[in-house]
C-alpha cells in the first residue's frame, strides 16, 4: 500500500503507540495501515484410506497440501471448512472437529484448522489439478503454517505422548 485509501496521499512510516506503522501523514485523515493477519481456514479432509492432499495449479509440481480457504464476510469458520471441502473437492463433511489455531507470520495469516471426515466422489475445482490420499501413518507436516496443524493432528491420532 503506497497511497492512503481514504484521501490518496502518499503513505509514510510513523511511530504510533510505540509501533512503527505505515500511516497517512495527514492527521485530519488519520488512516493507519495496521496490516492485521488474515484468517485462513485449513481442512485435514479424511476419507476412506487416508487424508486428501491436493496440488494447487500454481505450486511446484511435487508440493501437495491440505486444502485451505478464506472466510466469506460474516461466515462461521466451521461453515467455511464445510463449504470449502465441497467447493474444492466435491466432498460432503460428515463430522468436523477443531484441531487448533496457528500463527503463520511468514504469510501474515492465522490458520484455523479443522479435521473434516468427508464422503463422496472427489472432483477438483479449477484451483487444483491433482490429489493423492495419504494414510495417516504416512502423513508428515512441516514446521510452519498448516504443517503444524497436520503434525498435531497426526500425533493425537496415532497416540503419541
Ligand atoms: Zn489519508
Amino acid at each position: 500500500m503506497n497511497f492512503c485509501p481514504q484521501c490518496a496521499q502518499p503513505i509514510a512510516e510513523a511511530l504510533i503507540d510505540g509501533e512503527i506503522r505505515r500511516a497517512c501523514p495527514d492527521t485530519e485523515c488519520g488512516f493507519v495501515h495496521f496490516n492485521n493477519p488474515t484468517p485462513v481456514v485449513a481442512m485435514i479432509v479424511e476419507v476412506e484410506g487416508g487424508v486428501v492432499l491436493a496440488h494447487n495449479v500454481s505450486w511446484p509440481r511435487k508440493f501437495y497440501s491440505i486444502i485451505t480457504g478464506f472466510l466469506e464476510a460474516g461466515e462461521d469458520p466451521l461453515e467455511c471448512a464445510k463449504r470449502e471441502t465441497l467447493e474444492e473437492l466435491n466432498l460432503h463433511a460428515l463430522n468436523t472437529e477443531l484441531i487448533g489455531v496457528y500463527s503463520f507470520p511468514q504469510q501474515n495469516q492465522v490458520i484455523i484448522a479443522y479435521h473434516v471426515e468427508a464422503a463422496g466422489e472427489i472432483k477438483l475445482n479449477e484451483e487444483l489439478d491433482d490429489y493423492k490420499i495419504v494414510a495417516v501413518e504416512n502423513l508428515k507436516g512441516w514446521n510452519m503454517g498448516t504443517g503444524l496443524a497436520i503434525n498435531d493432528w497426526v500425533a493425537k491420532r496415532l497416540g503419541a505422548p
